[in-house]
């Protein structure tokens, strides 16, 4: 090995496809980049190539305004010109779910292997921090390297190298490694993306230039192969860049300079590095800072885009793809092509800038259109796929309740048994327009006595509730829509022990026995099931015991609110340090619910917070004064925030449902529910990326911010040996374990600020978050250690919406009750059923929850022959032998990740 000195100039642009200008305007300025970029590449063979941000997206959105363009891509791609992938978009890590963070990839693999190329490098320019399987995701992938600009020192705010005594990696270069020991080279941004931006031909300047620059390259390579890159954020390409070249060359003779790519850089990189490089573990958060410059609380930005983001994200991966798989095992078409369109219009909500909240409000605007069309196409490919699965099912033994029994399906598309309360809406009698509709008939139309049975007999308490008439319609495929009226009936009932990744068929049928009269509310401002008693205090906080251990917590669900005068990216608190509780506000309660399957009560604060932040803001977000220096207290002037929260127990649920609602009007605050676990212990669990993630409750010694918020994804859990407490939500991405002495989870709930930050004054008033808001926790209580994974499954349930489908009596192959994966592993968490677009072949996700080795035992898929293990862009691996019984079992490492096909 030589001691030369090689820079490597790759030349590329960080495309933020919207930020702090709309889609639209940032959109042009792309077209222009890649008109130039295509011009170049064909009249300079000595600009040798470009890399393309590491997201094929920026192809589409190139063609969407010059479809003509398409060979001549191709062309630079195939030849290796134009590096593209491996990401679709590139995402936040933190923000997304873990499937979506693969599908991520795949579809970028595969569009990236259709376009002609595909660069291996785990591309993370940009995200703020990295998740801790990363490593084992693109190892799985077959790219062994990461590329990120975030996440461990030496990197501060402004994105440069900080002098901090202490780095945790002594180079830009490292081995980044996941919990379950797959590694790959971690390549630091240690002078960020843009160290080798603008670089100049002349000789006097570039002489200025190269001083500075090899300067800081030298301060933390491992290698004498350095990385440049020729770009920014939204850069225009540097055209001179091969005569800048030149003019490096002929001051530097004793360095090589190359026109470079990602490939070339790493395979040199590779071949040169020491073997002292340190090994960084899991999770990159920005831990060893001093939390300031983390923008962890993008997590709370707009609280609404997570929480349409979570129900998107849920409907695809957990009901629309296994609903999917369900009715392909039984003979139907994969719509392949609509989930693909369906996922990549939620996955343009997922770049950094846009899921994480820190856009202009144009930006914002345009995302929930894209849920809402995503969410359509789901739910277009979970209709259809339920009209097929019902009329297999074989719903004959309901005949015996008489030709009125309504029957229906209750779909669990969990990865583990349900029981929970169910809503359906039914028809109990339809008059199409084609025949004649009688509205006197419809409206007299006697319900009588119901109740709801399960084939095998067992009867249910149910709440029915008239609708009356009402006008709907079906869209045969093959005949003019067919409109009619119903009388339609609401039903709500606690569906037992539905099966795992399956479904049970219950029937409304005419009862004279009336309905158990039982009630779990056993006295004034309590309920009560098996394994919960719960007590409405005074303050509307609730004291919760397990009667599984008889512990006791107390307090739980406390409002607090702080004034803001940070920005999208960060909280800052006012500098008033004014904090309000609800603790001595007194609460209205009342009961709302009282059946035999559940309990409700509404609790009602009345409530006054300041309505915003005094004026001095307003004047400091002006004058650029950064948010760590601002001065800004709370207004004098209060308004009343009245916050209304249902909270509901289940007869035999082991968590309890809290539902806020509340109309905000106050501007530069944050609103947080407070739960005091007093439990003792110095870490907490928190669900991450394919990863319950053990994290500290105290941060580090230099860590100087006073919040420690911090990202999660289904739930956070504080516990030890015998006792525990998980918060479980739906698209609340940001909690904080409080450093109270009490270990108190606190859970933001919303956060509102008036402008985005960064590198100047942008407002986003739309960022305030005025209006209704509703948000949903659950808290479980459960027995610590030996416990806990239990309480992570519930927590994973409670992200998924039942599926429920009225339908008629009849003959079907499908028994009334069926499980579609039957599988066994006590620590493993279920994660995806899907069809693979390139085989056919049905290919089913678990992970390990915990460090210790695990066994998952699986019986091959009706309607599927051999199983093999896969890894997570869907290619076989190994074969695995089934046994008798046609169970597959296979060893699960700590941590892993585990991929089966089975095929079809
Ligand atoms: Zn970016």
């Amino acid at each position: 090995m030589t001691d030369q000195k090689h820079i490597h100039i790759i030349s590329h642009t960080h495309w933020d496809r919207e930020w702090y200008l709309p889609y639209e305007k940032h959109h042009v300025l792309l077209i222009k980049l890649m008109d130039r970029l295509l011009d170049t590449l064909e009249k300079d063979p000595e600009f040798k190539s470009f890399h393309l941000d590491g997201q094929t997206i920026i192809l589409d959105d190139y063609l969407q305004v010059r479809p003509n363009r398409r060979e001549k891509l191709e062309k630079y791609i195939r030849e290796g010109r134009l590096h593209i992938g491996p990401w679709y978009i590139l995402q936040d890590e933190f923000l997304t779910s873990s499937e979506a963070n693969i599908r991520n990839l795949q579809y970028g693999m595969k569009d990236a292997i259709q376009w002609g190329g595909i660069s291996k490098v785990g591309y993370f320019p940009d995200s703020f921090g990295n998740m801790g399987q990363g490593p084992q995701i693109l190892s799985q992938a077959g790219i062994n390297n990461a590329v990120f600009g975030r996440g461990v020192k030496p990197t501060g705010f402004n994105n440069m190298v900080s002098d901090a005594e202490q780095y945790e990696s002594p180079y830009s270069e490292m081995l980044w490694r996941s919990p379950d020991g797959s590694s790959v080279l971690g390549i630091l941004f240690a002078n960020w993306y843009c160290n080798g931006n603008e670089v100049p031909v002349d000789e006097k300047q570039a002489k200025q230039y190269w001083e500075q620059h090899l300067s800081s390259l030298e301060k933390y390579a491992a290698s004498p192969h350095r990385l440049m890159m020729n770009g920014c954020d939204h850069q225009p390409i540097q055209i001179d860049l091969p005569e800048a070249i030149e003019t490096a060359k002929k001051l530097y003779p004793e360095i090589s300079f190359t026109h470079s790519n990602f490939n070339e850089y790493v395979e040199n990189l590779t071949a040169s590095l020491p073997n002292d490089l340190k090994v960084i573990d899991g999770e990159l958060r920005s831990q060893q800072t001093d939390g300031w410059g983390t923008l962890v609380n993008t997590a709370s930005a707009r609280v609404y885009i997570k929480q349409m983001n979570q129900l998107g994200q849920a409907l695809l991966e957990k009901v629309a793809e296994p609903l999917a798989t369900f009715a392909y095992l039984n003979g139907e078409e994969y719509n392949h092509h609509l989930l693909e369109y369906a996922w990549k219009t939620l996955m343009q909500n997922h770049p950094h800038d846009s899921i994480c909240g820190c856009s202009v409000d144009e930006v914002h605007r345009e995302m929930v259109t894209r849920f809402e069309k995503s969410k359509h196409v789901a739910e277009a490919v979970i209709d259809e796929s339920l009209e097929a699965l019902s009329n297999k099912i074989d719903t004959t033994v309901f005949e015996k309740w008489g030709e009125d029994a309504l029957a229906f399906t209750v779909y669990n598309t969990t990865g583990w048994d349900r029981t929970g309360t169910v809503s359906i809406t039914l028809d109990a009698r339809r008059d199409y327009f084609s025949e004649g509709v009688k509205k006197q008939e419809l409206k007299q139309f006697p319900l009588g006595e119901r109740i709801v049975v399960d084939e095998a007999g067992t009867e249910y308490s149910v709440t029915v509730e008239d609708l009356g008439i009402a006008f709907d319609y079906d869209l045969p495929e093959e005949k003019f829509r067919q409109p009619y009226m119903a009388r339609r009936v609401r039903l709500t009932f606690e569906a037992e022990q539905v099966p795992a990744m399956g479904y049970k068929t219950f029937a409304l049928v005419q009862s004279s026995s009336s309905q158990k009269q039982d009630s779990l509310i056993p006295g004034e401002n309590q309920f009560e099931n098996d394994f919960l008693h719960v007590n409405i205090n005074e303050n509307g906080s609730l004291t919760v015991t397990n009667k599984v251990n008889g512990r006791t917590f107390e307090e739980l669900g406390v409002y607090e609110d702080t004034g803001d005068i940070g920005n999208e990216y960060m909280y800052k608190q006012s500098h008033d340090q004014k904090t309000l509780t609800t603790k001595d506000v007194i609460a209205n309660v009342k009961v709302v619910e009282d059946t035999a399957y559940q309990a409700a009560y509404e609790i009602t604060h009345e409530w006054e917070i300041p309505k915003s932040a005094s004026e001095l803001l307003e004047q400091e977000q002006k004058e650029l004064v950064g948010f760590k220096g601002r001065k800004s207290g709370r207004s004098e002037e209060n308004i009343p925030f009245k916050i209304t929260t249902i909270v509901t127990l289940e007869k035999n649920s082991k968590g309890i449902n809290v539902e806020a609602s509340f109309n905000n009007q106050a501007k530069d605050h944050r609103l947080r529910a407070l739960f005091p676990t007093a439990i003792q212990t110095d870490v907490h669990h928190v669900d991450s990326i394919f990863e319950v993630a053990t994290r500290s409750n105290q941060p580090s010694e230099e860590w100087t911010n006073p919040d420690n918020s911090q990202h999660q994804q289904a739930f956070v859990d504080v516990h030890n040996e015998e006792d525990g407490l998980t918060v479980a939500n739906l698209g609340l991405n940001e909690y904080e374990v409080l450093r109270d002495g009490r270990n108190t989870i606190a859970i933001t709930l919303l956060r509102s600020v008036g402008e985005l930050g960064d590198w100047g004054h942008f407002p986003t008033p739309e960022a305030q978050c005025l209006g209704e808001h509703t948000v949903s926790l659950r808290i479980y209580p459960h027995a610590g250690e030996g416990d806990a994974t239990k309480a992570y499954q519930d927590a994973y349930q409670f992200q998924v919406p039942w599926t429920v489908k009225q339908t008629g009596i009849h003959d079907g192959e499908l028994p009334a009750a069926k499980s579609f994966l039957e599988w066994n592993a006590p620590n493993l968490a279920f994660s995806s059923l899907k069809v693979s677009g390139q085989t056919g072949d049905v290919l089913t996700r678990w992970f390990n929850m915990t460090n210790e080795n695990n066994s998952l035992l699986v019986r091959t898929l009706n309607g599927t022959s051999s199983a093999y293990k896969s890894n997570v862009i869907e290619e076989k691996q190994e074969t695995l032998q089934s046994n008798e019984s046609s169970k597959v079992q296979m060893p699960v490492k700590p941590y892993e990740i585990v991929t089966i096909g089975f095929e079809k």
